[in-house]
This record gives structure tokens, sequence and C-alpha cells, in this order.
């Protein structure tokens, strides 16, 4: 083999760039290897039209770790957030409006225009679900317990966290049981009265999820989208200057000046085995690299079942590999626009608050569960929930003067479909719906696209490397969480083979732009390597 490393990552995915990052300031020799002409893997941005320079998947920021923002420096490094004010715009068929803002007490009094109960209890919610926050939010960025295979470690750490849990009290502890159990729509049911209140508040519950606010476990998610506070605000998103890929070029940035290599357009072919251990990896051009340690930011499914020999894996793991569920039912459609959609509920002189925020076309909890239920039978949805944000309003460094962007996250349109292929007809029609739908809260919308970018759920995956088009490697279900993720027992960041470590969305705590399970799994390989102890 020609190169040797410490450490080679295969994949220049946010998270791969962190390990990349903080293994190389531990003094270990990295490198990266990505199969894209670009680095960022869903985090990234790209020039779609002359002049748009477009996030073409991930759209706003919140989850990543403000430790990592911090360690890596990555505001030197050219991070910039703008916090979105107001968090959301949603229009209803009879022309009535909500919008939430970063002030709560702001919000309470605009949930008010449709019930003076719900406003009461949603500063109450909001305490709630801050505590739930920040219980999780102290497990982000800690390694797992394995919940079989344990050691004492692990008895010792299950311990810890049993402490710490109890600490909710009897009120927190019921809180956190429904949050991981419950649907959206229960956990909002309890609370609120407005069905226009609770379907915006439900939207987070269903983001990349596969399935509606009814679905059992969608609470979770919720609770997932408001726990980041990357803008210095929990919950609160952000566009980020320069589009999402500048997150991964500035932790790339942090990565070479520690002295890492990042290598595009290498693709890994196989991962190299002797004798049940990770060597190396070989290029689809042949080369081979060799490293101490091999660690794959792919998910789960393409890392065991694709980059591995199946005699490197027992079956029953294998088989156990083959049951994550990992397909994704969302598309991302992004538009150049030559001027800003006017709302028929909310209109505005240029740049208004609907502008300024993510915008949601879905008009109630029974639409979304509909648009789900079609997908499940195999179908995109004929009526999808839209999530549309502008990221232009802030940042118009990345579009020729005057013109926009607009980001259209659309669910439900499944990765396996019943009838059909997902081909450029299947892709449009799904587009004009979306449209059509948009057209009917700002009529103009039809008349200022000027261009149009479709991804479905399978460009995902042979464009970007997302298995079925999961947008988080595996679904985020209390089944696949935590000590869970990506299997029991392998919680780790380890895996089977020896010296192959897993550092993406597929590990604890899962998918979103957050940096943590990169970080995590940075700091397994140091301590494995070089035997140093660092962070918590
Ligand atoms: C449409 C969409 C919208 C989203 N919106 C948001 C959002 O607004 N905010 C948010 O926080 N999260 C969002 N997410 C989720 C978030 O973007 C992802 O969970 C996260 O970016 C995944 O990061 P990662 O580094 O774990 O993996 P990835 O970004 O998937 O990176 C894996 C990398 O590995 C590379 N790779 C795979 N196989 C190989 C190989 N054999 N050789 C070399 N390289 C390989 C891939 O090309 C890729 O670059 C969205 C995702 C999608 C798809």
């Amino acid at each position: 083999m020609s190169q040797r490393f410490d450490v080679a990552v295969i994949g220049g995915g946010h998270n791969g760039l962190v390990t990349a990052a903080i293994a190389a300031r531990a003094g270990l020799r990295v490198i990266v290897l990505e199969r894209r002409h670009v680095i960022g893997g869903a985090c990234v941005t790209e020039e779609v039209w002359p002049g748009y320079r477009v996030s073409t998947l991930s759209y706003l920021c919140s989850l990543l770790q403000p430790r990592i923002i911090r360690e890596l420096d990555l505001v030197r490094h050219g991070f910039h957030i703008y916090p979105k004010d107001p968090t959301f715009f949603t229009v209803f068929p009879d022309g009535r409006h909500i919008l939430f803002w970063g002030d709560e007490r702001k919000t309470a009094q605009e949930i008010s225009k449709f019930s003076t109960r719900d406003a009461a209890e949603y500063v109450r919610y909001e305490t709630d679900l801050a505590q739930l926050s920040s219980w999780v939010e102290a497990l982000l960025l800690r390694t797992p317990p394995n919940l079989i295979r344990r050691t004492l470690g692990d008895l010792t750490e299950f311990v810890r966290l049993g402490l710490r849990t109890l600490k909710l009290g009897d009120e927190g502890l019921v809180r956190l049981v429904k949050v991981m159990t419950q649907s959206a729509r229960d956990f909002l049911d309890e609370r609120f009265e407005s069905p226009e209140i609770k379907t915006t508040l439900a939207t987070d519950g269903v983001i990349g999820a596969q399935g509606g606010p009814s679905t059992p476990g969608t609470a979770y998610v919720l609770l997932h989208h408001v726990m980041g506070s990357a803008t210095g605000q929990r919950g609160v998103w952000g566009f980020i200057r320069g589009g999402m890929g500048a997150i991964s070029d500035s932790i790339a940035s942090a990565a070479t000046a520690a002295g890492a290599i990042i290598r595009t357009n290498a693709a890994v072919e196989r991962i190299l085995t002797v004798n049940g251990r990770a060597v190396g990896v070989v290029l689809d051009s042949g080369e081979e690299i060799a490293a101490r340690a091999v660690v794959s930011n792919a998910d789960p499914k393409r890392t065991f079942l694709k980059l591995l020999q199946p005699g490197d894996l027992e079956t029953e793991f294998r088989e156990a590999v083959e049951k994550i569920r990992c397909t994704g039912s969302s598309v991302k459609i992004n538009l150049a626009l030559d001027a800003l959609p006017q709302f028929t509920a909310y209109p505005t002189r240029g740049p208004g608050a609907p502008h300024r925020t993510t915008i949601h076309v879905c008009p109630s909890m029974d639409y979304i569960d509909r648009a789900w239920e079609e997908a499940l039978q195999g179908r995109p949805s004929s009526s999808p929930m839209l999530e549309c944000t502008i990221p232009t309003v802030y940042d118009d460094s990345i579009v020729p003067e005057g013109k926009h962007i607009m980001c259209i996250f659309a669910q439900y349109a499944p990765y396996h479909l019943r009838d059909g292929a997902w081909d450029e007809e299947t892709k449009d029609r799904f587009a004009d719906r979306c449209i059509e739908l948009l057209a009917e809260y700002a009529p103009n919308i039809r008349n200022i696209i000027v261009h149009r970018q479709v991804i479905s759920p399978l460009d995902m995956e042979r464009e970007y490397g997302l298995t079925g088009g999961n947008i988080f490697h595996g679904d985020l279900g209390p089944d696949q969480l935590f000590f869970m993720r990506p299997l029991a027992g392998w919680a780790r960041y380890r895996t089977p083979v020896k010296g192959l470590y897993m550092c993406g969305s597929g590990t604890h705590p899962g998918g979103g732009v957050m940096g943590a399970p990169g970080y995590n799994a940075a700091r397994e390989i140091v301590r494995d390597l070089s035997g140093s102890r660092f962070g918590k």
C-alpha cells in the first residue's frame, strides 16, 4: 500500500469532517475520502444554476453542537448563522395565518387569536419541552452504554443515567416516557385545543419521519427538532451564510488546519480486512490506503452491506443490519425565483415576516395523516405537506442581484413506489402539485420561478449516498435510538470488525446537522489509538 494513515474516514459529510478535525487535533494522521466532487454530504451548497448557490438538501441549522462550534473555532473558519425570526408561518384555507416568534410571549399573543387557553398553555409547553430537551442534550455528546454485550462501565453508565433521569421528578418522568413513545398528535392533543396550533407544532414531529402525526414515536421527532441551540436560543433554527455547505467547509477548514488531508472524487469501493481487522480501504480507482483505524461516515447499511465482504461479518449481525428501517419519503424542491411570493393572507411590500421564516402549507393534522397514508400505500401524496424557506432574505450573497432561492421540503413521496419509478415524469408531476398547492396561498409563485430542481428519495440515494433516501441514515424511532443505534450492543461507535468505526448519523444521537456522532466517534477512536482520554 502506498500511503499509511492513523485514521481513514470514508465520506466527507459534516460528521466525517468533525471526526477528522477532532482526530487530527489529537495528533493523529487523518485522511478523508469523499466519493462526490464536493464535501458536505447532505450538508452542502452547490451552484445548481449559474450564480445560484443552493443548499441542495439540508437547509436550516440549529442542532450543530455549540461545543463543536467552540472547540473547532468554526466562526474563525467562516461559520455564521442568521437566527430565523419569526420561527413559523402557517397559512390556513380560510385566509387566516399564524406566526410563531423567537419571543415566546409574542407567540403566545399570536396564539390567543385562536385560543386564549392555548396561549397560556404554550408557555408551560415550552418550559416542559426545555426540561426534556436539556435531559436529551446532556446525552448528545456522550457515548451510549451498550444494552447487550455489557461491561461494568456500561452498567455504571446506566446507573448514572437512571439517577439523572430521576431528577426530572415525577411529572418530568411521565412526560419523558410520553415523548419517547407517543405520537405527536397524542402529545399535542393532551395540551392544546386549537387545531391550528397543534398542526403548526406537529410539523416538527413529522419532518423526515416515516409516519404522520398519528404515528407512535413522532413525539420524539418533535423533541429532536427543538433541542438545538446553535443560534444561541434553544429551538430557534437559522440560515447559514453561504448555505449549509459553509458549515461543512468551516469544519473542513478546521480539519485541514490541524493537518488532515481531504480528498474528493475518492470513492471507497471496499474496506480492507486482514484476520477480522480493518487495515485500510481500496478506492474505485484501485488505489489502496492503509490506516490503523477506518471510520465510516456512510450509513450503516452502505457500510456493512456494501463496503465489507459478506465473510467479514457474522450472519446474525448482517441480518440485523438488513432490518434497520432506512427508507425515506421526502422530496426536496429547490426553486430560483425572480421575485418574492406574495401571500394573500399576509401581503407585504418587499421582504416581510412570512418570507423570513418557515412557511407551512399543511392546513390540519388530518391533512398530514392523509398525506402519509397515501405514502404507506406506495403513492406520492396527492396533497403533500410543504415546508418552505427563502434563505436569500437573510443572505443575498448566494444569488444574482434581485433573485431569490426557495427551498421546499415536501412530504410524502415514498422511496418504494407501488406503480412506476422515480423518473423525471414522476418527479415533475409531484413538484407541479406542490407548486399548485403553494399557489393557493401565494398565487404569484407560478410566474416567478426561473429554475427548478427536484430531488427524489432515489436521487438522494444515487447522488448523495443516502440509502433508501432516508435523510437521517435510519429512522429516528425509539427502537433505533441511543443504545439501539445503529444496533443494540454496537452503540459505542465500534463495530464487530476490529479497527472499523462508525461516525455518521446512523449512530447516536442520529440525524440532522449536529456533528455529535462525528465528535463522539472521534473521542472513542482517539482513546483507542492513543490511549489518551479527553472530554467526557
Ligand atoms: C433533503 C434533506 C433535508 C434535510 N434538512 C435538514 C435541515 O434543514 N437541518 C438539519 O439539521 N438536518 C437536515 N437534514 C438531515 C441532515 O442533513 C443529515 O442528517 C446530515 O447532514 C447527515 O450527515 P452525515 O455526515 O452523518 O452524513 P452524510 O451527509 O450523508 O455524509 C456521508 C458522506 O459519505 C459519502 N460516502 C458514502 N459512501 C462513500 C464511499 N463509498 N466512499 C466515499 N464517500 C462515501 C457521501 O457521499 C457523503 O458525503 C436533511 C437531510 C436531507 C436529505
